[in-house]
């Protein structure tokens, strides 16, 4: 289960926001997400990610991650509680957060150059912020620490390789995402994407890679180097869809369930809770709105309707 707790971010990256909007949606009190979080653990979710627009820019954060930590899974376990991340705060928050009971920490990075850095995310000195927030996340023990990149084509595809040396050199997990038509002022063609063939031949030019399969409902296809050390992984939504494995549930910032990514609509748990539905009332609504999640998206299709919300307003 993904949990967005702001659509606010503090990064214009330019594949994800025009630069114009800010927040579009409203944001829940940490407790409405913490009754939320309870009936779905409920139903045996054991994994929660905490993410937004910027998640650590949510005053309390580390609070309600400490109230997650004291819920148990069905069978008795702590739950596995994740953070995405740009990283521009994490330098301060990765020991607090890891005191509190998170167990590990995702943060998105585009380039490893700070000049890069700063014409994708349309913000000065980022690159050594997430840097040294990557830095404080390991020291914390926030592990494994995964380095999500998303490659545009004539932006960063250049990187693979540099992502490769950044990866074993600094201990962390990469994960490349392929790019999807979910972003704000709707620029995504099928010629930006870099798929997940290109990325291979790009990191293979650094340092051949060795393929380590993936699990059930895990989205990345994963891959050591040569010599086994460094994890790179692919998910590669566009050119290797993997919905039949998709076992991901999100909840916008304003309390609404989305089934998949690429909904057309979402369903208002937060308006029930409003208008005074008891647990099990909103536990029988769940069960129907998850009984009905779609079968699959249909990226580059003729078919395709665009999402209802694009990713920063819906939480990666
Ligand atoms: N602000 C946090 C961050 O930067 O990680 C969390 C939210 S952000 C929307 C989550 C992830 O979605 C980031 O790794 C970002 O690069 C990725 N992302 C944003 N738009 C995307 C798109 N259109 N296709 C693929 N990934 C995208």
């Amino acid at each position: 289960m993904r949990i967005s707790v702001t659509d606010r971010c503090n990064y214009k990256c330019v594949y994800c926001r025009t630069g114009n909007e800010g927040a579009l949606f409203g944001e829940l009190p940490f407790s409405d997400y913490f009754r939320i979080a309870r009936l779905f653990v409920q139903r045996g979710i054991e994994k929660i990610r905490l993410t937004g627009g910027e998640p650590l820019l949510r005053k309390g954060l580390v609070d309600f991650v400490r109230q997650l930590s004291e819920l148990r899974t069905l069978s008795g376990k702590p739950l596995d509680i994740a953070v995405t991340t740009n990283g521009h705060l994490l330098a301060e928050l990765a020991e607090p957060l890891k005191q509190a009971g998170l167990s590990r920490v995702t943060v998105s990075m585009d380039a490893v150059d700070p000049v890069k850095f700063a014409a994708i995310t349309r913000v000065k000195n980022g690159y050594e912020n997430v840097v040294a927030g990557i830095r404080a996340a390991k020291r914390a023990g926030l592990e494994p620490v995964k380095v999500n990149c998303v490659l545009l084509r004539g932006f960063n595809e250049d990187q693979v390789g540099t992502f490769g040396k950044f990866a074993r050199d600094e201990g962390v997990v990469l994960r490349f995402i392929e790019f999807m038509p979910l972003e704000e002022g709707r620029v995504w063609s099928p010629d930006v994407v870099v798929p997940l063939d290109e990325i291979l031949e790009r990191m293979a030019a650094f340092r051949p890679l060795r393929e380590i399969g993936h699990g059930y409902s895990e989205t990345a296809r994963r891959y050591v180097f040569d010599d086994g050390v460094g994890e790179i992984g692919i998910i590669a939504p566009v050119s290797h869809p993997f919905c039949g494995h998709c076992s991901r549930v999100r909840l916008t910032s304003d309390g609404k369930i989305r089934t998949c990514l690429f909904s057309v609509f979402d369903h208002d748990l937060a308006g029930r809770m409003r208008a005074g539905d008891s647990d099990a009332e909103l536990l029988d609504f769940i069960d129907l709105v998850i009984a009905r999640k779609e079968a699959r998206h249909h990226i580059g299709e003729a078919d395709f309707v665009p999402a209802s919300r694009t990713m920063v307003h819906i939480g990666g």
